[in-house]
């Protein structure tokens, strides 16, 4: 068992190195601007303090393109998303990508990273089949979240585009609880629920499936994991 606590800013980014320091056997921290707080992120001020965080960090991110929202202006979300890009080329570290309504451009940063020699996954994905193809040829990972459960996801297809050696899920905590929590404060054992929705999907056996994308996921953010 093992979690990727996400450091989507340099203050959340701090906390979860310290909740990873705490439970080194099964907490792994990542660390990461989010696009909604791309204003705020200056490349010569907050790229050291980044690099330093990252060096007990298993990924890259949250980083990415958010034009559903635009907290931040698309300008600074591309810069942000690029310089992350390559802080990950030269840390050799994977990247956790989020993006909404932002297929063209993230597009072409896919291309950028790919030109890097960057891997990561596209976390929480409900994009297009299109933009999921292009980051699984460059090497990427896919992941769902408890959306999937909801009553309004259906787009099965996508669940049976990616191929089962590049399938995660996650929970996102404390966001987006699976059905039949939705509403309520994500749990990460959750993640259970939206393992079956896409096991059931796919014709696959879960707790079969659950062990595929625990191995892709060590694999990807190389977790030093004690063997089960
Ligand atoms: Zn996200």
């Amino acid at each position: 068992m093992a979690v990727v606590c996400i450091g989507e800013s340099l203050e959340v980014a701090a906390l979860a190195a310290a909740l990873a320091a705490q439970n080194p056997a099964f907490v792994f921290a990542t660390a990461g601007i989010h696009p909604h707080d791309a204003a705020g992120f200056d490349v010569q001020r907050d790229i050291p303090r980044l690099r330093e965080l990252l060096g007990a960090a298993v990924a890259v991110g949250e980083c990415g393109l958010d034009y559903h929202y635009d907290n931040s202006p698309r300008q600074a979300q591309r810069t942000a998303f690029a310089a992350q890009i390559a802080l990950a080329a030269e840390m050799h570290l994977p990247v956790v990508v989020h993006t909404r309504e932002a297929e063209d451009d993230t597009r072409s940063l896919l291309g950028e990273a790919r030109s890097a020699g960057v891997i990561g996954v596209m976390h929480c994905y409900t994009g297009s089949h299109s933009l999921a193809e292009v980051a699984l040829a460059a090497g990427w990972y896919v992941s769902f979240s408890g959306i999937v459960t909801f009553n309004k996801w259906t787009d099965n297809e996508l669940l049976r585009l990616v191929p089962r050696e590049r399938l995660l899920v996650e929970s996102d905590s404390p966001y987006l609880a699976p059905v039949p929590f939705r509403g309520k404060r994500n749990e990460p054992a959750w993640v259970a629920h939206t393992l079956a929705k896409v096991s059931a999907v796919r014709g696959d056996e879960a707790l079969e499936l659950g062990r595929v994308t625990a191995d892709n996921a060590q694999r990807l953010f190389g977790l030093a994991l004690e063997p089960a």
